[in-house]
């Protein structure tokens, strides 16, 4: 193995593993910390998918930690800590905590934090992050049930999560190339500072950026900021293999699960409903103890086989808000998610077999629900998101969205790609 990467969620685990099969390294996906024995084979790159993004900062530190002791163990040259491209992340972590804990492990005093992903719109200047034209803190990210983004300036926010000093390259350094940047990460060391939060507004910043980190032990970022990395082993001759990633041949029934109450998913949601038999969650209900779950399956259950359905919880900031006053930020979405899982694993007992779950978190509970362990990577369908599928159990084509990826026509697109 060359690459071993360490993922904050799931979906944001797959985005990245397109990434790499995209750059020419055979990936796998692995879906929480691997048992010792796990065989993945021959692969470039693996990618472990943990659920660390909002759990406290001290189990998250854990499962990092049991991870990288794995792909340490595979043989990992180089190790990437993946979260999201808005930076999602509280004041108590998890993404300083984490870093400052894998660099501890690794003996390593110096990594950079670059979740830049232009492709998708998220780009820094000066610090500051963009997501499209605004910033962070005017997506929508300031509305994000689990980790409000009210804060644009990612220096600012990355200071709170660490004890350690973070520094910036400036988007002047990073236009002169590899080199210059390779010069700043030693400047910024020799200061004593520990985390490099690192401008970048076009994919060939990233990819240069990738380049001049060729020598970090541990680099942190989006899946934007492996873009450049597939390079450095190929130069050493390492990447011999090129991957020819295949649509999962899985005919059956259809199902997207939606519980991400993000800006576009919402919109995904209002396009395909005017199509689709849909279900709408109400997590009154599901606080309330009422059967939501055999309600849904027995909705599902009564619809025609050929045509996919749409089971979603989204709703509105002022919803969502409400819902959290009464039960709290993360007891509300634990609620949902535990929903959500059990509504896939009932689906996929009904013969459903080609799955497409919106929202990160959501993600993490369907995949924890049915109990998968690992993913092939397939084609991408919109930037970020490719389809998978299951290894090992049941034939499953899986594709995992963040909430804020796809086009406004992702449900019925990546559908539409399979026979
Ligand atoms: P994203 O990828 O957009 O961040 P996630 O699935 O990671 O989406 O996060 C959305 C969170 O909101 C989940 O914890 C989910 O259970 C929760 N959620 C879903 N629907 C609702 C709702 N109607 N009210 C409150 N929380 C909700």
């Amino acid at each position: 193995m060359l690459l071993g990467c360490i993922a904050d969620d799931s979906t944001g685990a797959t985005d990245l593993a397109n990434t790499l099969v995209k750059g020419g390294m055979n990936t796998i996906q692995i879906i929480g910390v691997p048992a010792p024995d796990m065989d993945i084979g021959e692969t470039d790159a693996v990618v472990v998918a943990l659920k660390s993004r909002t759990n406290p900062a001290a189990e998250a530190i854990e499962d990092s930690l049991a991870a990288l002791a794995w792909l340490r163990a595979q043989g990992a040259q180089q190790i990437l800590f993946k979260y999201c491209s808005t930076f999602d992340s509280t004041d108590a972590g998890n993404i300083g905590p984490v870093a400052d804990a894998l660099l501890d492990a690794m003996g390593a005093d110096f990594t950079i934090a670059c979740p830049a992903f232009p492709e998708t719109g998220r780009s820094i200047y000066k610090g500051y992050l963009f997501v499209g034209d605004v910033l962070l803190s005017e997506s929508g990210m300031e509305n994000h049930p689990l980790n409000p983004m009210t804060d644009p300036n990612l220096v600012r926010v990355l200071d709170r999560q660490t004890p350690n000093a973070v520094g910036l390259v400036e988007l002047a350094t990073v236009r002169k190339g590899a080199d210059a940047i390779h010069a700043a990460f030693d400047g910024l060391k020799a200061k004593g500072i520990r985390h490099a939060i690192v401008d970048a507004v076009f994919d060939e910043d990233l990819i240069e950026i990738g380049h001049a980190s060729k020598n970090l032990e541990l680099i942190t970022g989006g899946s934007g900021i492996a873009m450049g990395l597939p390079d450095n082993f190929r130069a050493l001759g390492a990447l011999t293999r090129r991957s020819a990633p295949a649509l999962p041949q899985i005919v059956g029934r259809s199902a997207v699960i939606a519980g991400s109450c993000s800006k576009m998913t919402r919109k995904q949601i209002a396009h395909t409903r005017r199509s689709w038999p849909s279900f709408n969650i109400d997590p009154w209900n599901i606080a309330a103890g009422k059967p939501v779950v055999a309600e849904v399956l027995d909705w599902a259950a009564a619809q025609d086989d050929r045509a996919p359905v749409l089971i979603f919880s989204s709703a509105d900031p002022d919803e969502v808000a409400a819902i959290q006053a009464e039960f709290g930020r993360e007891e509300a979405g634990e609620m949902v998610e535990k929903v959500m899982g059990q509504v896939a694993r009932g689906l996929l007992d009904m013969g459903v077999n080609r799955l497409v779950v919106a929202g990160g978190e959501t993600s993490g509970a369907v995949v924890k629900a049915l109990d998968i362990r690992a993913l092939r990577i397939g084609p991408e369908i919109d930037p970020g998101v490719p389809w998978t599928e299951a290894i090992g159990g049941v034939p499953l084509a899986l594709a995992l969205k963040s909430g804020n990826f796809g086009a406004e026509d992702f449900f019925e697109k990546s559908l539409g790609m399979l026979p």
